[in-house]
């Protein structure tokens, strides 16, 4: 498989008048090709932050990637001007919001706002990027695509629309697509069709999607592989069996609530009791430490390393590392 995104170490942060919040705290992970990375968590745990980093849409300041690399296929991207940025994003890397409505323009059509990104990214003619309209909008199931193009975006219900967004995501053919809650504003039928979308889309074009949600069942339903982010942290990660079926962490098995089954249609993270930590003051163990019903002296004062369970599964948790004992005692 081909790695189309790797990201190292990523740290970032905020500033603002109570202090520095540490978003995103030493993430890393890798993306292939035709597969779909899951980054799940509850609000605030900075999944949203990473995906704004990979497309350098962190605001700057108050916002700033301290430390770590994003590199999209050799690119190291968090070096690269604002302009470069500009040329990738839209382009190479496509990113799909929460809200259709906000996405779109109401006051162009959607043929205008097929082609507008086309045509600032790619040299190519005003019939070439309207055949690639016709063709984007029969991949993303809309009938008739010539003449509704010429509509606007109200003309659309809501499940149309975000099928109107993910086709102007596609059209300059992008490797990566960065989906943000993208079923979240949907109600639930409309959510599996968008969610069978995504896989016919990558089956057809090789797209490797991260998809960042709270939502468990869009979970279970598309990816292949789920990082799970607490505290500006990725605390577990594996593909989709080990996750459900062997969740290590014991905040992932809070999140599966110990019922690791792959039918949680609509179901969203079971809440766990207590908060997470203030990210103005991380603390210096596992930032699970408040809330976890197997927290040992150690936990709260050594960060756990990254145990593998797997090639593919890792957990970052003092029980799966011997030396809690000793530290336990010493
Ligand atoms: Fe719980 Fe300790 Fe593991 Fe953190 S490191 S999840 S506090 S057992
Ligand atoms: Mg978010």
């Amino acid at each position: 498989e081909k790695m189309v995104l790797e990201v190292r170490d990523l740290h970032v942060t905020f500033k603002t008048y109570g202090g520095t919040v540490q978003a995103v705290r030493g993430v890393s992970f890798d993306v292939y090709q035709g597969e779909t990375l899951a980054i799940v968590g509850e609000s605030g745990c900075g999944k949203s932050v990473t995906s704004s980093a990979i497309m350098g849409l962190i605001p700057t300041p108050p916002g700033e990637i301290t430390k770590g690399q994003v590199i999209f296929k050799g690119k190291e991207l968090t070096r690269l001007s604002k302009k470069e940025l500009r040329k990738i994003r839209g382009s190479d890397i496509s990113m799909i919001f929460q809200d259709p409505m906000t996405a779109l323009n109401p006051t162009l059509t959607v043929e205008e706002q097929l082609t507008e990104g086309i045509k600032q990214h790619k040299s190519i003619s005003s019939a070439e990027a309207k055949k690639k309209a016709i063709e984007m909008m029969k991949l993303v199931g809309i009938p008739n695509p010539t003449e509704r193009m010429k509509q606007y975006p109200h003309q659309f219900s809501g499940g149309m629309r975000q099928r109107i967004v993910i086709a102007i995501a596609l059209m300059c053919e992008p490797e990566l697509l960065i989906a943000d809650e993208p079923t979240t504003a949907l109600d639930v039928t409309i959510q599996a069709q968008i969610l069978e979308l995504f896989e016919e889309i990558q089956e057809k074009t090789g797209v490797a999607i991260i998809l960042i949600t709270h939502d468990l069942g869009v979970v279970a339903k598309i990816a292949d592989r789920i990082a799970v982010m607490y505290a500006g942290k990725i605390i577990e990660s594996g593909t989709k069996r080990e996750i459900f079926y062997k969740p290590n962490h014991p905040y992932t098995q809070g999140l599966l609530h110990s019922v690791p089954r792959l039918d949680l249609k609509g179901k969203a993270l079971e809440p766990i009791e207590g908060t997470p930590p203030d990210l103005f003051a991380p603390p210096a163990g596992c930032p699970f430490t408040a809330r976890c019903p197997h927290a040992m002296e150690v936990c709260e004062k050594v960060m756990p390393r990254s145990e593998s369970l797997s090639s593919t599964h890792s957990v970052d948790c003092w029980l799966l590392d011997e030396r809690a004992e000793g530290m336990r005692l010493a």
